[in-house]
């Protein structure tokens, strides 16, 4: 049986309820995350149906297309927070793009010349996205734009944000710190104060 297949029969076990009631996120929070399939963002975050955006492409970066729709999230449908939310051992922080476009075109057989937005340092992404959209022009709510970093390998680390968390200005526990160079940032995602200071948070 294709996997599609499977989740369409899946699919009839679900029944969304209230939450089909209102397009509007109840929380009013959109979420840019990355696609990678290890992320249950409504369970990690404790979403339920109908309380928040969630965007995902490769990476969970800040594109053109991810702006377009925090755009229409903000403009149109009414959130005022985001939350970028990148992940410990992320492809994209694996490989060049140069040699992602390279895999593509080997399993295509045809020239490929989109943008892919590969990274060397996983923190420093995550730092560039929360600046790219706190910069942007189209985005109406830019005060409440927070990064955050899962850490994958502990396989818990994210709370869901402003609750339990110490405070309103304090890092979830996830945030991920500046490392030295060389660190291995699998094994250094921590608590941290100092990404509010970089302006991540
Ligand atoms: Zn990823």
């Amino acid at each position: 049986m294709d996997a599609i297949d499977q989740v369409l029969m899946n699919s009839r076990l679900h029944y969304l309820g209230m939450a089909a009631r209102t397009i509007q996120p109840v929380m009013r929070l959109a979420i840019l995350t990355c696609m990678d399939a290890r992320i249950d963002t409504a369970g990690l975050l404790g979403l339920r149906p109908g309380d928040a955006h969630v965007l995902r492409n490769a990476g969970g970066r800040a594109t053109d297309d991810a702006v377009a729709a925090l755009a229409i999230s903000q403009a149109v449908l009414g959130t005022r927070e985001v939350m970028v939310l990148h992940h410990t051992e992320c492809a994209m922080g694996r490989m060049k793009a140069t040699e992602m476009a390279a895999r593509i075109e080997a399993a295509t057989g045809h020239a490929f010349h989109e943008k892919l937005e590969t990274f060397a340092d996983p923190i420093e992404a995550v730092v560039e996205d929360v600046e790219r959209l706190k910069r942007s022009p189209h985005l109406a709510h830019r005060e409440k734009i927070r990064g955050f970093m899962y850490d994958l390998g502990e396989a818990r680390n994210v709370r869901r944000p402003d609750r339990g968390c110490g405070g309103g200005r304090r890092a979830p526990q996830a945030l991920a710190p500046p490392r030295a160079p060389g660190e291995d940032p699998r094994v250094h995602v921590r608590p941290r104060e100092e990404r509010h200071q970089r302006g991540v948070g």
